[in-house]
């Protein structure tokens, strides 16, 4: 989990420009499919979208807030590989 949030590009989610001021290694307790686990990632701020992301929240499909959409929830999953529901 923790490689996964390394492995995410420090861009925004949301429109993909690079991310500045950022922040790494910020930590975070998260309850994954696998119990609670400690995960950090990279904290920065969307010129463009004037926000803070955690891109690595949004691969991993951590929800925080209201930003995470159908379409990157259904790519975690995937991620995951715990499929979905209706697949059975
Ligand atoms: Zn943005």
């Amino acid at each position: 989990m923790q490689q996964k949030a390394d492995a995410v590009e420090e861009k925004c989610p949301h429109c993909h420009h690079e991310l500045c001021d950022k922040k790494r290694r910020v930590v975070r307790r998260v309850q994954s499919y696998c119990g609670k686990v400690k995960l950090s990632r990279t904290h920065g701020w969307c010129p463009q979208c004037q926000q803070w992301v955690f891109p690595a929240d949004l691969a991993l499909g951590l929800r925080e807030g209201s930003s995470a959409n159908t379409y990157l929830w259904a790519v975690a999953n995937e991620l995951h590989g715990t499929g979905t529901p209706q697949a059975r």
